[in-house]
């Protein structure tokens, strides 16, 4: 496999250093959304392992403004990134469902701030009316853009238990409007969702590749304290995958990309008190250097 700076697989960090000489940091947004599959339009609830906090733990404050939250984030992260440029990202719930006229200025908004070179936009695939498809195509035309899909199995049975709220038949139609439209797109799968085997897992990786998406996001499962899947976990007890089978899944992931797909996470991130399980998640070092030493023992046989 070929060698990124330190790492087996072609990263985000490998990518801005490509594009833009440089390092390039992400600043992680609320825009006050909520998300249809909570608020009723598609369902109640939200996915089942989706927490109190729309999936993005570590972003702004909802009550700031966009470029107050950008500031906060700069000063916050002062001495990581200096006079870096940056990366808005929109990452709590749905970030595309709002009026159009809403998104126009809260996206402008962010791009207006000097030290913002694009936007990452987390969404689902249910989300993107024509409206909103043609503003991505404009910002897209003349800034950096991605857009983030939450897919995570390709199961349709799985997406119905854990209540995704949309068939596999929408992320594939919304990523061939997306990949016709020149609109990078990355897509998240999770490694250990109740009931999914292995092969079923690499399944998705494999059809992530082929509907065209420009970076992978690969979470391990989290099961959150106070989401449905805990009460799901202390009633059933379904198999945790072990770190060592999570390592070999993620390895046979990333020898299959494509050279340059950008792999944007290989595991997940979250809050110590909050994780329940799997514990040894929270140790992410350990988990990115397990994943790195499996791919060099798999290079030498
Ligand atoms: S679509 Fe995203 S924000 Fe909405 S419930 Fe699912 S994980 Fe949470």
């Amino acid at each position: 496999m070929e060698k990124y700076n330190n790492r087996r697989f072609y990263s985000l960090n490998d990518f801005f250093r490509e594009k833009f000489s440089d390092k390039v940091f992400k600043v992680s947004l609320d825009a006050g959304f909520t998300c249809p599959n909570r608020d009723g339009k598609v369902a109640y609830g939200g996915c089942i392992f989706c927490s109190d906090a729309g999936s993005g733990e570590f972003t702004g404050n909802r009550r700031k403004s966009i470029t107050e939250q950008i500031d906060e984030q700069l000063e916050f992260l002062k001495d990581k990134v200096k006079h870096k440029k940056v990366i808005a990202y929109f990452q709590n719930f749905t970030n595309t469902y709002g009026d159009v006229n809403y998104l126009r200025d809260i996206y402008y908004e962010a791009l207006n701030h000097p030290r913002v070179l694009g936007l990452a936009i987390g969404t689902r695939p249910d989300c993107i009316e024509d409206d909103t498809l043609a503003l991505l195509k404009e910002i897209n035309k003349k800034y950096f853009l991605w857009i983030e899909l939450g897919l995570q199995t390709i199961d349709d049975k799985i997406a119905k238990m854990i209540n995704r709220g949309y068939p596999l038949s929408t992320y594939s139609e919304i990523s061939k409007k997306l990949s016709d439209n020149g609109i990078k797109f990355v897509t998240h799968m999770i490694v250990g969702l109740p009931t999914e085997e292995r092969e079923e897992i690499l399944n998705t990786a494999r059809y992530i590749i082929q509907s065209g998406a420009w970076g992978i996001k690969i979470h391990s499962l989290h099961i959150i304290k106070g989401t449905p899947l805990e009460k799901i976990y202390s009633r059933t007890n379904f198999k945790i995958f072990t770190l060592e089978e999570y390592v070999d899944i993620v390895a046979t992931i990333l020898q299959f990309l494509p050279k340059k797909m950008v792999v944007h996470r290989v595991t997940g991130d979250g809050k110590k008190d909050e994780v329940i399980e799997p514990k040894w998640s929270l140790n992410k070092r350990k988990v990115l250097n397990e994943i790195e030493k499996e791919l060099k023992n798999r290079e030498k046989r």
